[in-house]
């Protein structure tokens, strides 16, 4: 047969056959078994396929999705494919990752969502409200007069230039010395500016 008939007929062919089209938001994704997962964790399972998810983004590392209880219209979470319990949990490296995707990705839901602001957000520890213990940014449209909140309307104390301050500088400069590197933190000194 020639290619072309043969060609002809294998389109015919895929036409006759039934078709099992996955929305692409809802897409299932596999991980690979260099990705850390954590059996009881829904984020590991939307990151393995077990649990749907409405997809917006996802590449090697990390994968975006809408949060199924949004502050605001479009409110999604950026996480890494692996499993880190939270922000500081998770090596730079990856930090880096869902990082780096923030410009692209927001730019496109505030597009989306006709807004031209938007929050980014980390809950880390239960203290900080954190719900899900799988590492994730949240990004959240804003829009005026949205009557979520302003960063303004937060209780604030003014920062007092005294002894307290300085000694909480102190401490905090002292622990940046001490604090573990992650293993891809190597070779990356702290340098203090002003010191
Ligand atoms: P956290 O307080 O831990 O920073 O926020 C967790 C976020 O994950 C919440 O905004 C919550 O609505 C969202 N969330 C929890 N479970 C699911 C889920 O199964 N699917 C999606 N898409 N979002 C979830
Ligand atoms: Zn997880």
């Amino acid at each position: 047969m020639e290619g072309a008939q043969r060609r002809r007929l294998s389109v015919i062919g895929s036409h006759l056959r039934p078709v099992t089209v996955t929305p692409t938001w809802l897409n299932m994704s596999s991980c690979s078994d260099s990705e850390k997962q954590e059996t009881d964790c829904i984020f590991c399972k939307i990151v393995g396929g077990e649990a749907p998810a409405l997809k917006l983004y996802e590449d090697d590392e990390c994968l975006c999705f809408l949060d199924n209880n949004p502050v605001s219209p479009g409110h999604c979470l950026i996480i890494p494919r692996s499993h880190y319990p939270s922000l500081v949990a998770t090596p730079p490296s990856v930090v880096a990752a869902m990082c780096s995707k923030v410009p692209y990705i927001s730019k496109a839901v505030m597009k989306a969502t006709d807004s031209d602001s938007f929050n980014l957000l980390v809950n880390n520890g239960v203290d900080a409200g954190q719900v899900i213990f799988h590492t994730h940014i949240h990004i959240i449209p804003r829009r005026a007069r949205d009557c979520l909140w302003a960063s303004e309307s937060l209780k604030r104390h003014p920062l007092k230039l005294d002894q307290e301050a300085l000694h909480l500088v102190n401490s905090i400069r002292q622990h940046l010395s001490f604090v573990d590197g992650f293993e891809d933190n190597k070779d990356h000194g702290t340098t203090l500016i002003g010191s």
